[in-house]
């Protein structure tokens, strides 16, 4: 696919912020970004990649209506060596066109998604910082673009990345979450687009994230939508517990979504002497779990946090502390290798790192 490179004006070029405390988390964005349109019956054209700004689209746009959309989101890491490296991007590549299939979306050609992605790297390089545990954060996303109110599958679609350097999550150490098990909003149901990365699933988690918010815990606990009973994610992460020294995690299913950062931590983990269990966790289990110390870690995981740890439980009344809030030896350990691997200090021998 031809890729059209439109050159940047002298005033179009930025201030490149470096400093980790002042980049913060998705606030900045880079001076280009890769744009693709596809339309039913001709397919992908004009893949470009233009000066960053704003798009503009007809009210009528299926995507302000219907919410037929998707993203990903994943990081580049500057290595030792100066080189610049993704995390497992053909994971995302899978996943997105998953997304897309269930979204009744385009699928994006391998090509489009990994040349565009590589180019556009290439030209905005030194925008990746590198403070410690800094990154530039790839945000890739699908949109319906077809201008017509009729409840049906967009004939016209478009696809983009931007990118955003990224600050260091935990500028002063690990801070465990108090997190609120929801026992009345759910997130996801069998049969609907939990699996999805799609933009409807997060609008539809703000309000009970606002509602524990107040009531001054700091995310949400998913349970599953027929008995809220299992566990199912933590806000937009994957959630694992260390349960009788083991790791515990609940299987993927139609209502779960498919972390990369999850498969990763499944895999690492046995290398690290762990045993490994995926299987349906209860509220049950956690809490007299948590109570007992049978369950010693808990923590959420994702590409933004890496791993979140989890200090305290909020269930209706009740409030249970995990390991006195303390944050976890197997959790940092995880947390630990996983990012030396994506920084270039731990051998990845796993093959996950794509250096442009
Ligand atoms: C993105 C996401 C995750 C984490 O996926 P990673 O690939 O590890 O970043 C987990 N749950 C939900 C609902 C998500 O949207």
């Amino acid at each position: 696919m031809e890729l059209r490179i439109e050159p940047l004006l002298a005033g179009q070029l930025k201030d490149k912020i470096t400093a980790s405390a002042a980049l913060g988390f998705g606030k900045h964005f880079t001076d280009r970004m890769l744009v693709a349109d596809w339309r039913q019956g001709q397919g992908w054209y004009d893949a470009r990649i233009v000066p960053y700004g704003p798009f503009q689209l007809d009210p009528a746009a299926a995507v302000f209506h219907y919410g037929q959309e998707i993203f990903e989101g994943l990081k580049a890491y500057h290595q030792p060596d100066g080189a610049i490296a993704l995390f497992r991007p053909e994971m995302n590549l899978a996943r997105f066109n998953r997304s897309a299939a269930r979204l009744a979306l385009p699928q994006v050609p391998a090509e489009l998604f990994m040349d565009g992605l590589t180019e556009l790297l290439r030209l905005e390089a030194e925008w990746v910082p590198d403070a410690p545990e800094t990154s530039l954060y790839i945000r890739p996303a699908l949109i319906a673009t077809e201008a017509a109110l009729g409840v049906k599958a967009a004939r016209e679609c478009r696809f983009f990345i931007i990118l955003s350097p990224v600050g260091a999550y935990y500028p002063s150490g690990f801070k465990p979450l108090r997190i609120l098990l929801e026992d009345q909003l759910v997130r996801a149901a069998p049969g609907g687009t939990g699996a999805a990365k799609t933009g409807g699933n997060y609008a539809a988690s703000l309000l009970g994230a606002g509602e524990a918010k107040n009531r001054g815990f700091d995310q949400v606990l998913w349970l599953d939508a027929l008995e809220h009973r299992y566990v199912e994610e933590v806000s937009a992460m994957n959630i694992f517990f260390v349960i009788d020294g083991r790791l515990v995690t609940p299987p993927l299913s139609e209502t779960i979504l498919g972390g990369i950062t999850r498969d990763s931590l499944l895999w690492l983990a046995p290398a690290l002497g762990l045993e490994v269990e995926e299987r349906p966790v209860a509220v049950d289990e956690l809490l007299d779990g948590a109570r007992s110390g049978q369950v010693s870690e808990v923590f959420g995981s994702g590409t933004a946090a890496v791993v979140a740890p989890v200090g305290e439980l909020g269930y209706r009344h009740e409030l249970v502390r995990i390991a006195d809030g303390e944050v976890g030896k197997l959790t940092r350990l995880l947390y630990d290798t996983l990012t030396g691997i994506q920084y270039g200090r731990v051998a990845d021998k796993l093959g996950w790192l794509r250096k442009l």
